[in-house]
């Protein structure tokens, strides 16, 4: 039979993982694959800092869904775990409060029984009964929209037709789901914090976004041995495999056209040089609005039908070498907001830096003592914050004195003496995200989460103005974080294979 991919080329434009995964499953459709990333590594927003001993993932650290990145890695023989080694982490979370409560939560349902009975009897069991909901919002979900790979609400409509719907939570926010059904104070704090997985509010966002739990408690939450870069490793072994064309140190400055095709693309290499690369497919891990915007130059009205699909947060994101150990705490901690919901609001609604921000702290040394010197250790935080506002934009200075308040509560929360303890620092802000990875504002998990601007779509994967253009990565369904971005290659790899097909 002949193969959908036979003589026919695709351009992929970035090599974070969303590109990446479409560019090896094209390549094993036999399609002529090229994939030009404008930064000296693959990874994209996975990416490491080696210095003085310590070793910081700059970005992601939870893996979660390993099954779907079984379908890139493996069918030749060879299996995800000839390439990462993956570690089940439990307890997956330690959660620190302002009032001294620190309460873990657990995979191991024993182990949770345990740390909730001091809290009585019922709190277990309200725990219990919202994993059964965060179950069920998860099966729907991922039976058409990670599955199928649903673009559009019309889709969706005739997936699942109004009477399967009818168990999807979409009438309350995810915090009015979590509130009428947890009576516990620090378990809503943590179950709305599941919303950190994709940079949004859990105020705003859909109830049926509580599926997040679902994820951590049935498949696990995973360290990937060695630091999560050995991931992008993997990747780029799979690419070398597979065939595909890398080529580092190339910017896409434009898209060519024809009518409603795209044709190929221009790029600046290294050196200045411009190259000018045909294909029959190009494929962007660029997000959809810089790369429609700034590759595209799309006129106001285009532009305007996007707006919709804002970026979700971003954030300042600082990595710490200390030259002592904090033992209290685990491999992913959170230190929370006194008040959540202003939190939240203050964020999102109004656009402010946080005053008192929840934090997330990773220490991977609980579990992995190469990714620091003996005796030191290695922390990143990573406070929500919003986008980059052109009109109304915080300086590097604002970025700078917001890294001191939160340190400050880490002192204040138990972390003693933090300052004094940090022999090195690396400190990243929006800006710095928006300039090394062209993500949208600084976003760092591609489209905003919200019930009332987009019910928790993101952009489609194929362009409506284009038919061969298509878009990858957490600026279209089914969204950010790892796994989703994963899926979105594959998806848009089987896409192409079809409408070359189609088209043979
Ligand atoms: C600090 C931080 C913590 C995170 N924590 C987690 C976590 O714990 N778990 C999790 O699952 N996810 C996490 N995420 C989110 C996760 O990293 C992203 O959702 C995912 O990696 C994004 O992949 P992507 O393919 O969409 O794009 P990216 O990783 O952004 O890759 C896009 C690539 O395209 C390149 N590019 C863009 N424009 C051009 C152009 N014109 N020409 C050539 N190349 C171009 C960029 O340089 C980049 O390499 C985190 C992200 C950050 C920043």
């Amino acid at each position: 039979m002949r193969s959908a991919g036979k003589d026919k080329s695709v351009v992929v434009i970035g090599a974070g993982l969303g590109g990446m995964s479409a560019a090896i499953m094209l390549a094993r459709k036999d399609f002529k694959v090229t994939l030009l990333e404008k930064n000296q590594h693959v990874g994209g927003k996975l990416n490491q800092l080696q210095v003085a001993g310590f070793s910081f993932d700059l970005g992601p650290s939870i893996f979660t869904l390993p099954q779907f990145f079984r379908p890139v890695f493996e069918g030749d023989g060879k299996r995800l775990e000839d390439y990462i080694r993956l570690q089940r982490l439990d307890p997956q979370w330690r959660n620190f409060f302002e009032d001294g409560m620190v309460l873990d939560l657990w995979e191991d349902a024993e182990m949770m029984r345990t740390e909730l009975a001091r809290f009585g009897p019922h709190v277990y069991d309200e725990y219990a009964e919202f994993l059964a909901y965060s179950r069920r919002q998860y099966e729907i979900v991922e039976n058409g929209y990670l599955n199928e790979g649903l673009d559009t609400f019309r889709q969706f409509l005739r997936f699942y037709g109004w009477r399967d719907a009818r168990d999807l939570d979409y009438m309350r926010s995810m915090s009015g789901s979590i509130y009428k059904r947890i009576s516990n104070r620090y378990l809503r704090d943590v179950f709305e914090y599941f919303i950190k997985y994709v940079g949004s509010s859990a105020m705003e966002s859909p109830a049926f976004m509580n599926l997040m739990p679902n994820i951590q408690m049935e498949y696990g939450l995973w360290y990937v041995a060695g630091g999560l870069y050995e991931l992008a490793r993997a990747y780029r072994r799979r690419l070398e495999e597979t065939g595909v064309d890398v080529r580092l140190g190339h910017e896409v400055v434009q898209i060519e056209r024809i009518g409603q095709r795209v044709i190929g693309v221009q790029a600046k290499d290294a050196t200045g040089a411009m190259v000018a690369i045909k294909a029959d497919y190009v494929v962007s891990n660029m997000e959809v609005i810089p790369a429609m915007k700034k590759l595209l130059g799309a006129p106001a009205g285009v532009m305007k039908k996007l707006k919709r699909f804002g970026p979700a947060c971003s954030g300042i994101v600082v990595h710490l070498g200390l030259d002592r150990v904090y033992p209290q705490l685990a491999h992913h901690n959170f230190f929370y907001s006194k008040d959540l919901h202003r939190h939240f609001r203050r964020v999102f609604r109004n656009k402010q830096l946080p005053d008192d921000p929840t934090l997330y702290v990773v220490a991977p040394t609980r579990t992995d003592r190469t990714q620091a010197p003996e005796g030191c250790d290695n922390i990143k935080i990573l406070p929500h914050i919003p986008p980059i506002d052109e009109q109304n934009p915080y300086t590097r200075e604002d970025y700078v004195a917001l890294k001191e308040v939160c340190i400050d509560k880490l002192e204040r929360m138990g972390l003693k003496d933090l300052r004094k303890h940090i022999v090195v620092e690396d400190f990243w802000t929006p800006l710095d995200i928006e300039a090394r990875y062209a993500s949208n504002r600084g976003s760092i998990y591609g489209v905003i989460c919200d019930r009332t601007r987009n019910f928790a779509f993101k952009a489609p994967k194929q362009s409506t103005e284009f038919s061969n253009l298509f878009f990858v990565g957490g600026s279209v369904n089914p969204g950010a974080g790892m796994p989703m971005v994963a899926l979105s290659g594959q998806h848009v790899a089987r896409m192409i294979a079809k409408q070359a097909e189609a088209e043979a």
